[in-house]
């Protein structure tokens, strides 16, 4: 295979060559955008190795374009980085030992081209094409990556308990490319994958989430999430998840796989957004059904306010995962509490006051509780899938109407605390809050509208009632 046309068409490849050729360098295109090219995906990162010094080289390629490219160097790492316009370039030498090794003493000897290759992660990425005059532009596959992208397998280039125990992170990368790519993990290498999980246990957080949420981005997340849990990777950073796995049975009740109906939802919710933070709220909607599960004789299996248990149990989660602990956290956890709501609004005898208080605390993430919601829906009864989605096209539709009249989605207090205290004379006190608060109700209630008018006479009814009158002359409403 050669990729000489492919070369051609782009100014950096030539401008590396000349570089490479002024130092007398061998220099080789490698890694994901060799397979991304072949795959035929767009790749932005490209990734030089050198027979040589890869900082040096990048110093020379930097002259190539007099300059006008960002050049950063990481001298413990021995690479360097060039950005040119929408490209990220990196340079590194060759290297025999352990690949981006993170212990401490990491001991990165200069190797040739088959040693680097053979210390990437998996074949499909060890994969090489030559900048050299010799052979310029042809592939070099010394570990058979093209053959294993043809069989669409994920196979490490060495024995995988050797790869495995050099990077155990390589381990969730397996799965990673298995997702994105939608390829199988060969045989011998998910086998070293599920001998060595536990070894996963020496991997920061913050560089296993990287991982995760790759895999949760990807079209179909159901999939890696069923590699983790098979190769017992799951059980080493996420027990919680685990947990949900499995059937319990009571008088012949049984209750549904919480795991699999997870997956379901995750799947179902990624056809309708790709937003990550939904996709956590997927995750972790049913999070706390084991804790809270109980066999009732009368009604079989029951999870009573696993919605909220669930909730309470997200911040101790992003936390341990190195999720971020702000807004983001907050929204996944709101959805969390909130994803049974809507589907008791579906009910035909639904007050216009149950409506409010679920727009009132939902806010700007109605809309995705309501695809949460719909992507709950997991029956194999086709029927019955409709009916839900037709129900939750109804209620959609009557909360329209209701945020329509009454604006409580992003709910502004009609009169605010400054206003109370100048016409009744108070100074800041509970009182005010208390006023506040019963004309929140009274708007949610529907016993007034949200306006200021009807708010006013309201809060004077209040403020009479606790024996308050005001200072001010109201302008006649
Ligand atoms: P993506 O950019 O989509 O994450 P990638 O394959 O380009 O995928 P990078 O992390 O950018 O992955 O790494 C570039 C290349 O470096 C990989 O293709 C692989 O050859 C090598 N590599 C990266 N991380 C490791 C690792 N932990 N072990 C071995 N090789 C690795
Ligand atoms: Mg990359």
């Amino acid at each position: 295979m050669n990729f000489k046309s492919h070369l051609d068409e782009f100014e950096v490849f030539g401008k590396v060559a000349t570089a490479a050729t002024n130092l007398g360098v061998k220099t080789y295109v490698v890694g994901g955008y060799v397979r991304d090219l072949v795959l035929n995906r767009p790749c932005k990162d490209i990734d030089f190795t050198c027979v040589g010094s890869g900082i040096e080289l990048a110093k020379e390629v930097a002259l190539q374009f007099e300059g006008h490219v960002p050049l950063s160097v990481f001298k413990n790492f021995g690479t360097a980085m060039l950005k040119l316009d929408e490209w990220e370039l990196e340079f590194v030498g060759a290297r025999k030992e352990s690949y981006r090794s993170e212990s401490r003493n990491p001991i990165v000897e200069t190797g040739t081209l088959l040693e680097d290759l053979e210390r990437r992660d998996f074949t499909i990425n060890a994969m090489a094409i030559s900048l050299n005059a010799e052979d310029y532009g042809e592939l070099l596959d010394p570990l058979g990556g093209l053959s294993d992208i043809r069989k669409k397998i994920i196979r490490t280039p060495l024995e995988p308990n050797v790869t495995f125990s050099d990077d155990p992170l390589r381990m969730l990368r397996a799965v990673r490319f298995a997702a994105q790519l939608d390829f199988d993990i060969d045989g011998d290498t998910f086998h070293a994958l599920s001998e060595n999980a536990s070894r996963l246990n020496i991997i920061s957080g913050e560089r296993i989430i990287v991982e995760l949420n790759k895999i949760i981005q990807v079209k179909k997340p159901s999939y890696g999430f069923k590699l983790l849990f098979a190769g017992k990777l799951l059980h080493e950073f996420f027990p919680e998840m685990v947990d949900l796995q499995g059937v319990d049975s009571v008088d012949d009740k049984s209750h549904k796989d919480n795991f699999y109906h997870t997956l379901q939802v995750l799947d179902n919710v990624c056809l309708l957004s790709d937003d990550l933070w939904l996709r956590w709220a997927a995750i972790l909607h049913d999070i706390a059904k084991p804790a809270t599960k109980r066999f009732n004789k009368k009604v079989g299996w029951t999870f009573h306010g696993h919605e909220d248990k669930g909730a309470r149990m997200t911040p101790e989660i992003f936390r341990r995962m190195k999720l971020p602990m702000d807004e983001r956290m907050k929204y996944v956890q709101k959805l969390v509490k909130l994803h049974l709501r809507p589907i008791a609004l579906v009910k035909n005898e639904v007050t216009d006051s149950a409506m409010r208080r679920l727009l009132f605390e939902a806010g700007d993430d109605i809309d995705d509780l309501m695809k949460l919601c719909r992507a709950d829906v997991t029956s194999k009864n086709n029927k019955k899938v409709k009916r839900y989605l037709d129900n939750f096209d109804n209620v959609a539709q009557k909360l329209l109407e209701v945020e329509e009249k009454d604006q409580v989605r992003n709910f502004q207090p009609p009169i605010s605390g400054e206003e109370i205290m100048a016409i009744f004379g108070l100074e800041p006190s509970k009182i005010i809050g208390d006023i506040k608060e019963e004309i929140k109700e009274a708007i949610l209630e529907g016993k007034i509208h949200n306006n200021p008018i009807q708010a006013r006479e309201l809060m004077l009814e209040i403020a009479k009632s606790k024996g308050l009158s005001p200072v001010l002359d109201l302008p006649n409403s």
